[in-house]
């Protein structure tokens, strides 16, 4: 029967899900400093901030993303937030542009 062909609408991904935890982040401290926060220099936050931490790849289907992402969010929100704020800084000091 037709009816039983499988859900295939979960479609399938490679995740860094360090890299949204860390664009949310910069977006989220980038208000509470005195900067500028074009979209420039909120990716040149991003990039320096993720190339400072190891990645942590994951395959997932699209809809699945939220739920596994809370788990591993707890292990890394301290170091996020550190490396973060220094890539900040280091904008707000020498934005490229
Ligand atoms: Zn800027």
């Amino acid at each position: 029967m037709e009816k039983l062909t499988k859900n295939d609408d979960g479609e399938l991904m490679l995740v860094n899900i360090v890299e949204g935890m860390v664009r949310q982040k910069v977006d989220e401290l980038i208000e509470t400093l005195d900067m500028c926060d074009c979209k420039r220099c909120r990716l040149n936050a991003c990039a320096i901030a993720l190339n400072s931490m190891p990645s942590h790849y994951v395959t997932t289907e699209k809809g699945a993303l939220l739920g596994e992402l809370e788990d591993v969010e707890i292990n890394y929100q301290t170091n996020i937030t550190v490396e973060v704020t220094k890539a900040l800084l280091l904008v707000k000091e020498q934005p490229l542009h």
